[in-house]
């Protein structure tokens, strides 16, 4: 019958930001537990989230976290029951590894998964536009999955027709350049080149783990952010790090300051750091490195 409110235990907080919360909840009466997740306030669109999850996250994708429900809360606010993702998120993992970084068969595997989070959104008309560390949901089975719709965007109508829409929002260390124009939009194309952006320094920084990939004096200040970002060379791995030929290249096709030159989704499911890696292996490391860090 109708899922209801009340029928929700809470059991722990799993997270809480500027504009929501998410707890973990079981459903009484059940052994079945979930993550629900309430937006306080939406910035422009109070619907946008919820419709997004309804459209790519009820269709069982196994690199996307799954929506069970939509609705809302006793105070009105929009709700979500999501499929918990029961070891958090990757920046967790990397900060209980100590500030370790992910090895490359482990990280390959993540950016693999990623990529086809990304087929999924993107053939869809989604654009994601959050991709970073802290929104990507790992559990103990080793999977590795795509979460946070909270700013992301549809790029196709209701008949299939493409429409230009606003890739101004996100986390700024994650932005690519174009988006940091006043006013930025942006067709299906240059929407998808955004999030493989977003994907090349997901992948630096999971490799990098507590390095970080500018100086502090940048991250801290908005404006020498932008300006790195706009008028900088894009970041890559400093000479003596330990990053293969195949994660250097993986990275720089990424982070092409041009959005027209950057690789698309499906150069990158092709790019030899991913299609040639161990993926038993790979997965295997993965999974050990997430069980260690629960
Ligand atoms: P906003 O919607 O404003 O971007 P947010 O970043 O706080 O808010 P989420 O990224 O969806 O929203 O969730 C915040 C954190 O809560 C995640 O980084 C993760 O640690 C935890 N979390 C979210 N969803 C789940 C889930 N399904 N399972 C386990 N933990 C989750
Ligand atoms: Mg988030």
């Amino acid at each position: 019958g109708e899922l209801r409110f009340s029928d929700l235990d809470e059991i722990a907080e799993l997270g809480a930001g500027a504009c929501g919360e998410v707890t973990k909840v079981r459903l009484r009466g059940s052994s079945a537990v979930f993550a629900l997740k309430i937006a306080y306030y939406d910035n422009n669109d109070p619907e946008g989230e919820m419709v997004v999850l309804r459209r790519v996250a009820q269709s069982g994708s196994p690199y996307i976290v799954g929506c069970h429900a939509t609705f809302r809360s006793p105070a009105d606010e929009p709700a979500m029951l999501l499929e918990l993702m029961d070891a958090g998120s990757l920046s967790r993992v990397v900060r209980s590894r100590g500030g370790r970084g992910l090895p490359e068969p482990a990280l390959a595997e993540v950016a693999a998964r990623c990529l086809a989070g990304l087929v999924h959104l993107h053939s869809r008309g989604v654009a994601h536009l959050d991709l970073k560390p802290d929104n990507i949901l790992a559990n103990s089975r080793g999977d590795v999955k795509i979460c946070d719709f909270s700013v992301s965007r549809i790029f196709l109508g209701p008949d299939g027709e493409s429409r230009q829409v606003s890739i101004s929002v996100g986390s700024s260390e994650y932005m690519s350049p174009e988006r940091f124009k006043p006013n930025a939009h942006a067709g299906p194309h240059g929407a998808c080149a955004a999030d493989v952006w977003g994907l090349g320094i997901t992948v630096m920084e999971l490799f990098l783990g507590d390095t970080p990939i500018l100086p502090a004096d940048v991250t801290s200040s908005w404006d020498k952010l932008m300006e790195v970002i706009l008028y900088g060379k894009p970041p890559s791995f400093p000479e003596s790090s330990s990053a293969s030929g195949e994660l250097r290249g993986f990275v720089t096709s990424c982070l092409q300051k041009d959005p027209k030159q950057r690789s698309t989704v499906a150069q990158l499911l092709a790019h030899p750091f991913v299609a040639r890696r161990d993926a038993e292996a790979s997965r295997h490391q993965l999974r050990e490195i997430i069980v260690e860090t629960m």
